[in-house]
C-alpha cells in the first residue's frame, strides 16, 4: 500500500482517537480492508447520506427511491455484464512483487528511459542482482536506484519501483461469491471428490467443472447498487405511474474483492454507495447529462470550503466503458491527487436491453402522450458515501496557530453535516451550572438536534475536543447565566463569542441551521 501523506496520517489518526472509523475486528489484527464507522462516523456518514436522499429524492417529484436487497439472482450479473467482465487485469512486479491492476500502473512508453527506485540501497542491490540472475539485465546502481532499463511494449511500469519485469496479466472477479440453499459450494465439491469426478481435471477443464458443479447454488454479494433499479424498472414504473423522464435511487452496500485497497476508506471491499438511474427519452440524453453532472459537481461543492479541489473530468474514447456514450468523474484533489468521487454515465439503454434478453420480460415504456414505446436511455450518477466522507474529512481538516503559538486542530464540517451540533459546557462542575447545562441539551434533543453535555477538563480543553470533531458551536454556562439567563455561543470557526438568552438557544440555532 502506498505511503499516506502527513495529512492523511493526521487524519487517520483522528479518526480513530476520536471514534469516527476504527479498523474493522482490530482486537484480532483487523481486516486490511474494512472499517467501522465509531459514534461520530456513523452520524457523519447518516448526514451525508440523508442529505443526499433529500436532495436527490424527498425534494424532487421526479425521483422516486428504491431499497434492494444485496443478494440477487445470479442471472442479473451475467446480464449485466460483471460475472465475465467484472474483473481488472491484474499483474505481479517480478522485483518488488508488489501485485497491481494494469489500470493504476504508471504509464511507459516502449523504449523509456527508467530509473527503478527502492526503498534503500540494500534493496536496490538486492534487486540488481535478481534483475541480472533472472532475466539477464545488468542495471547500474546508484544508491537506492538502478539505472540502464528501458520500458517494454506494455504500455505500462510497476507503479511502485518502476520496474519493467512484470508477470502476465491475469483475470480476476471483483464480486464475492457465496452459496444459497442447503448445500454450500464446499459440500458439493467434496462429494464430487468423493465420487472421482474431478480425478485427472486440471486448469480450465478443472475450473470449468467446478463451475458447473456450483452454479446452481452460487449468488455474489452485488458490486454496485445499480442493478436493481434496472431491474426493478417496470415494477416502479407502472405501480408509481412515473413519466419518463424519471429516476430510481438507492443507497447502500456495496462489495468488491479489490486487489489494491488504498488510501484509507478511499477503497475498500465493503462500501457504501448513493446512486440514481435516470430514465429519459433517446435523444434527451445529452441534454440530462449536462444536467446531472452539473448538480452533482455543484451538490458537493455546496458542502466544501474549498470548491477548486473539485472538478469535472470527461473520460476519453479509449476510457468510455464499451456501453457508455459518455462518461464524467466529479474528482477531487485527495493528498495524493486528484481522483473519483463520482461518476455520471449516459448507459443509454443497454441494461434494460440486456436485462429484458436475459429475462425475456419486456422492459420498455409507452408514452401515453406521443402513443409510442421505447427503451429509455439512462444518465447514472454514482456516488461513494464512504468516500465521499473521507473527502469531506479531508477537506475539513485544518492546523491553525493561535495566538499563543498553541496550533488548534478544527474540522470545519459543514454544520449540516456535523456528527453533534451543539456541545453544551457547564464552566465548572457546581452552583447549579451542571444542572442548567442538562436542561438545555434536553431542550435540544426534544427539538431533534444533535446536542452533548461535556464536563471535563478545563473550558479550553473542551473548546479544542469539539474543535477536533467538528461541532459548529458551543454553548456555555456560566456564573452570568444563573444571574441574567443568558449564555455564550462560541463560533467553532472564528471562535468569537456571543451572549445569548438561554430562551431563545434552541431557536438561534435552529435558524442557523435553517440558514446553509
Ligand atoms: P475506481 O476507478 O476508483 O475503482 P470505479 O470507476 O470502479 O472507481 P464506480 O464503479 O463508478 O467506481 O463506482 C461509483 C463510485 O463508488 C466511485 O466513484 C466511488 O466513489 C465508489 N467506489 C467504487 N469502488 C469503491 C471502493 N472499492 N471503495 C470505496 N468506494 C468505492
Amino acid at each position: 500500500m502506498a505511503k499516506e501523506t502527513d495529512q492523511m496520517q493526521k487524519i487517520v489518526s483522528l479518526c480513530k482517537r476520536r471514534g469516527f472509523v476504527f479498523q474493522s475486528s482490530e482486537i484480532y489484527g483487523g481486516l486490511r480492508s474494512a472499517y467501522d464507522y465509531g459514534p461520530l462516523g456513523v452520524e457523519l456518514k447518516r448526514n451525508i447520506m440523508n442529505a443526499w436522499w433529500r436532495d436527490m429524492v424527498q425534494s424532487r417529484e421526479d425521483v422516486v427511491g428504491l431499497d434492494a436487497s444485496i443478494i440477487m439472482h445470479p442471472r442479473v450479473w451475467e446480464a449485466s455484464g460483471h460475472l465475465a467482465g467484472f474483473s481488472d487485469p491484474l499483474v505481479d512486479c517480478r522485483v518488488c512483487k508488489e501485485r497491481f491492476r494494469a489500470d493504476h500502473a504508471t504509464p511507459a512508453t516502449e523504449g523509456q528511459d527508467l530509473v527503478l527506485t527502492f526503498a534503500d540501497k540494500a534493496r536496490a542491490k538486492a534487486a540488481q542482482e535478481l534483475i541480472k540472475t533472472q532475466f539477464g539485465v545488468e542495471l547500474e546502481a546508484h544508491g537506492k536506484e538502478l539505472k540502464g532499463a528501458k520500458a517494454g511494449n506494455r504500455g505500462y511500469v510497476c507503479p511502485v519501483c518502476n520496474s519493467p519485469f512484470l508477470s502476465e496479466e491475469r483475470q480476476f472477479n471483483l464480486m464475492f461469491r457465496s452459496s444459497i440453499g442447503p448445500v454450500d459450494a464446499m459440500t458439493e465439491v467434496a462429494q464430487a471428490i468423493e465420487r472421482g469426478e474431478l480425478a485427472g481435471l486440471q486448469g480450465n477443464a478443472l475450473r470449468a467443472k467446478l463451475d458447473e458443479l456450483t452454479k446452481d447454488s452460487a449468488v455474489y454479494l452485488r458490486p454496485e447498487t445499480a442493478q436493481a433499479m434496472f431491474v426493478q424498472f417496470m415494477n416502479i414504473q407502472q405501480s408509481m405511474s412515473m413519466k419518463v423522464p424519471f429516476g430510481i435511487a438507492q443507497q447502500g452496500k456495496s462489495f468488491r474483492n479489490e486487489i489494491t485497497v488504498e488510501h484509507f476508506i478511499f477503497r475498500s471491499c465493503e462500501f457504501e454507495q448513493m446512486e440514481m438511474e435516470f430514465f429519459c427519452e433517446p435523444g434527451t440524453d445529452d441534454e440530462w447529462m449536462d444536467y446531472w453532472k452539473d448538480f452533482r459537481l455543484n451538490w458537493w461543492k455546496k458542502f466544501t470550503n474549498h470548491p477548486e479541489n473539485f472538478r469535472l473530468r470527461a473520460h476519453d474514447q479509449a476510457e468510455l466503458a464499451h456501453y457508455a456514450k459518455a462518461c464524467y468523474d466529479v474528482e477531487y484533489l485527495y493528498p495524493w491527487g486528484w481522483g473519483e468521487l463520482e461518476g455520471i454515465a449516459n448507459r443509454t439503454d443497454y441494461d434494460l436491453q440486456k436485462h429484458a434478453k436475459y429475462s425475456g420480460q419486456k422492459l420498455e415504456y409507452f408514452d401515453p402522450t406521443a402513443q409510442k414505446k421505447y427503451t429509455p436511455y439512462v444518465i447514472e450518477p454514482s456516488a461513494g458515501a464512504t468516500r465521499g466522507l473521507l473527502v469531506m474529512l479531508i477537506d475539513a481538516y485544518n492546523e491553525e496557530t493561535l495566538e499563543n503559538g498553541e496550533t488548534r486542530v478544527v474540522l470545519k464540517l459543514h454544520p449540516a453535516l456535523a456528527p453533534i451540533k451543539v456541545a453544551v459546557l457547564p464552566l465548572v462542575k457546581k452552583d447549579g451550572m451542571p444542572e442548567k447545562a442538562r436542561e438545555v441539551v434536553n431542550a435540544f434533543l426534544a427539538h431533534g438536534i444533535n446536542a452533548r453535555y461535556d464536563e471535563q477538563q478545563t473550558i479550553g480543553r473542551r473548546y479544542r475536543r469539539h474543535d477536533e470533531i467538528g461541532t459548529p458551536w458551543c454553548l456555555t454556562i456560566d456564573g452570568q447565566t444563573l444571574q441574567d439567563g443568558t449564555i455564550t455561543i462560541r463560533d467553532r470557526d472564528t471562535m468569537e463569542q456571543q451572549r445569548i438568552s438561554i430562551d431563545t438557544a434552541v431557536q438561534e440555532i435552529e435558524s442557523r441551521l435553517r440558514k446553509i
